[in-house]
């Protein structure tokens, strides 16, 4: 399979990568520690136009392949995950609702400031009740005369909190099937709409810099012009926004792993302990190796996941597979390369240990890694 980007993609990665050393990294630390989410450098990504990476040129976005759009994300998590994460839940869960399954006026009014990058867009799928078991959600949408009355809590919501938030696309309980299955509808509610509220940013071991909260619905009226597609087809549309969620939190995986792969591999060469560059022990050699290796074996999987979507063709297996590999391979690279600094990079202070607390979250976000198990178990005939 070729992997190779075209020159656009390249192009865009590139000018991603640049912005994000010559502007993200210099605020990078102090947003995380201050755990405020730096919506200034997310504005400026939307100046460069990459704010809508997968949304086509008509909708306001740049309709990049998912394979160039895994590149550029892998560039912007090595430089900051925190950062990262905001991006890619925008890019992603935060505006494929509104592009896949949206009306073209729904489009215009509210995909298109998503992908100018003047807004930022959130899914609110998770209650406290209904995690990894999605159908469980109570959060119920009751009809009235030319829309929907909705009422419930959302619970680790993303992007829906910041200054650039446009507001939340949700999903709620519309009924049930004769056979007494539950139907789902998704719903765009906006900032600012009454009844509508949301709770404090939580404080996470990680992803300092990403604005997570709950969201509260108390009798918030919905028109029907705000309903996606239709009213029981819901659940699909999220469950489908959430497989490439998954090729992205795969690519996130991978910047952070190669972020701290970098960070080590440069201390490694600097830091001298018996008169040598620790480089220079085999025990430090055969880590960075391994390091390298299993990045390397990740990136694979990731680009697979991505080039089978760019084809038009089945992806939900190897998008599970390659959220599953590469989520391991962060966590435990960041931990290797904690090791590599030894007590310098065990103090919070260091950048790695900012990379090792952001990194164990994409083992949980976005379907928990026995939820990926699962998906690959069923795809297997299981
Ligand atoms: C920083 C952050 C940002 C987030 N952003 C968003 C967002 O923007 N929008 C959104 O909707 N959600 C968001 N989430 C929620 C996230 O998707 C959920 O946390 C995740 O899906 C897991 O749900 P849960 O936390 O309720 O865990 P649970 O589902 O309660 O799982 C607890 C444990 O049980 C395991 N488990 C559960 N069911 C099974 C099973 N059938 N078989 C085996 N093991 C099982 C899980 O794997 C896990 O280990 C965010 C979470 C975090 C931490």
């Amino acid at each position: 399979m070729d992997f190779t980007l075209t020159e656009a993609e390249r192009d865009m990665t590139e000018l991603g990568r640049a912005y994000a050393e010559r502007e993200i990294a210099p605020v990078a630390a102090r947003a995380w520690h201050d755990e405020r989410c730096p919506t200034e450098v997310l504005s400026g990504l939307g100046e460069l136009g990459l704010l809508g990476p997968l949304v086509p040129e008509k909708w306001g976005g740049i309709g990049s392949s998912t394979a160039g759009y895994v590149a550029l994300l892998e560039a912007l998590a090595a430089v900051d995950p925190s950062v990262a994460a905001a991006w890619q839940a925008h890019s992603t869960i935060g505006s494929l609702p509104l592009l896949l399954f949206g009306s073209d006026a729904q489009r215009e009014r509210w995909l298109r400031p998503l992908a100018e990058g003047t807004r930022l867009g959130a899914f609110g799928l998770t209650e406290p009740e209904a995690g990894s078991d999605v159908r469980s959600l109570r959060t119920r949408a009751e009809r009235g005369d030319g829309g929907w009355v909705l009422n419930g809590q959302k619970a680790f919501i993303s992007n829906a909190g910041t200054d650039m938030s446009f507001g939340v696309t949700v999903l709620a309980r519309t009924g049930e099937d004769p056979d007494g299955r539950p139907r789902f509808g998704s719903f765009i509610v906006e900032r600012g709409t009454e009844g509508y509220s949301q709770g404090p940013k939580l404080r996470g071991i990680g992803w300092r810099g990403l604005d997570t909260r709950d969201l509260f619905f108390d009798s918030v009226w919905v028109p029907d012009d705000q309903v996606v597609g239709e009213p029981g087809g819901g659940l699909a549309q999220f469950l489908g926004s959430l497989e490439v969620g998954r090729i992205s939190i795969a690519a996130l995986s991978l910047g952070t792993a190669a972020g701290a792969l970098r960070m080590a591999l440069d201390y490694a060469g600097r830091r001298v302990q018996f008169g040598t560059r620790i480089s220079g022990f085999q025990a430090i050699q055969f880590k960075l190796a391994d390091m390298a290796t299993e990045i390397e074996a990740a990136r694979w999987l990731t680009y697979r996941a991505a080039a089978l979507r760019d084809a038009g063709q089945p992806f939900r297996k190897e998008a599970a597979m390659a959220k599953l590999k590469a989520s391991q391979v962060a966590t435990s690279v960041v931990s290797e390369a904690v090791q590599v600094f030894g007590g310098a990079g065990y103090m919070l202070d260091s950048d790695i240990a900012r990379f090792y607390c952001d990194a164990k979250v994409l083992e949980i976000g976005e379907g928990t890694n026995e939820i990926q198990r699962l998906v690959i178990a069923r795809a297997l005939g299981c």
